[in-house]
């Protein structure tokens, strides 16, 4: 099929690396003589039909921005099918041959739904810090948030070794616990919460008393860093950092990450995989591929349908969970 113009979105969670998918596709489109614009604020700005045009001079120095040049946001509404076939019809009124969505789980299901009620190509590409989009081995954003919670770590472990304290230490993921595993072990950290393999908080409380004990009796690190995915604990951090602290004895400070882990300028990894799947999602939409995700399968991109009856809970790395809990025991 002969392609002409294609529009980009970013929706969802904002991670690092989006604008560095706005570019690639932009560029990837103008080596191909293909227009682009960008529908700014998500499926928002899709819906309102506001736009801007996309160049290679509006993407020149964009590689290593953070953030997203077109805004993100989430739109409600866009769970509703008249705002869908709304959507389809200002594509239409574009004469856009092809759309391109930035974003998480929640986005592929909009791109879904806009792909059953329009017959050119919606093509996603996986831009979440969360890393949890079944079928792609990565996601753009997920390397740069664990970096960036890596280096808070390890400042948080110079002060809690100066006091002898323990910290809990909440860092982000939604109901996945990749950014809170490599972000552990990436950092030396003494324990880890994960959604994945939580029981309940009084098992978990046990678990955590119980290696706080044999590191004590090891004379191990002065300091104990617990990291745990946000909203995981009953009660919240508070509630956790008082029965540790009166259980122990040790004084305990909570800090929650936040925000920060979407912002900064995207890691190498995220540059180079950004490129790889924008540039991909241009192809794939040439290719007249209709519903699927620009992913990455061993370091090659993919074609891979957005099947929400296939996808199943993306799993944490097995050996990454074991090696966690090896070395956390003896430290
Ligand atoms: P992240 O996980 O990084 O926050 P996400 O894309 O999963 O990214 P969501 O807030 O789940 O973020 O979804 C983003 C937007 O996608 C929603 O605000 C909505 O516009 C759209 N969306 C989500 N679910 C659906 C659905 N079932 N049908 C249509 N659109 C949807």
């Amino acid at each position: 099929m002969t392609v002409k113009k294609i529009a980009i979105l970013t929706s969802g969670g904002d991670a690092p690396g989006m604008n560095a998918c706005i570019r690639a596709v932009t560029l990837a489109a103008a080596s191909d003589n293909i227009e682009v614009i960008g529908f700014r604020h998500g499926y928002n700005g899709l819906l309102k039909s506001e736009w801007v045009p996309l160049t290679t001079q509006t993407v020149h120095n964009l590689l290593q921005r953070g953030g997203t040049l077109l805004h993100s946001a989430r739109c409600e509404k866009f769970k509703h099918p008249e705002q869908i076939r709304l959507a389809a019809q200002v594509l239409e009124n574009h004469e856009l041959d092809g759309l391109v969505v930035v974003g998480g789980n929640g986005s592929f299901m909009g791109a879904l739904a806009l792909q059953e009620v329009w017959d050119k190509p919606v093509v996603g590409i996986p831009g979440t810090i969360d890393n949890d989009v079944a079928g792609t081995d990565y996601t753009v954003g997920y390397h740069t948030a664990i970096q960036t919670a890596v280096e808070s770590l390890d400042k948080v472990r110079d002060t809690a070794d100066a006091f002898e304290r323990i910290f809990v230490v909440d860092v982000m993921g939604r109901e996945a616990g990749f950014i809170a595993l490599n972000s552990a072990i990436g950092a030396g950290a003494d324990h880890v919460l994960l959604p994945e393999t939580f029981s309940t908080a009084e098992d978990e409380l046990a678990k955590i008393l119980d290696k706080l004990e044999k590191r004590r009796n090891n004379k191990a690190n002065a300091s104990h860093i617990i990291v745990i995915t946000e909203n995981l604990w009953p009660g919240g951090l508070n509630d956790l950092a008082t029965s540790l602290q009166s259980k122990t004895g040790v004084d305990v400070r909570i800090l929650s990450l936040g925000h920060v882990q979407r912002g900064g300028s995207p890691d190498w990894h995220d540059r180079v995989l950004a490129t790889k799947l924008g540039t991909y999602a241009v192809q794939l939409i040439r290719e007249d591929k209709k519903g699927v995700m620009s992913g990455i399968q061993h370091r090659y991109p993919a074609a891979i349908p957005l099947d929400p009856s296939k996808v199943e809970r993306k799993a944490l790395n097995d050996y990454s969970l074991l090696i966690q809990n090896k070395i956390t025991l003896i430290h």
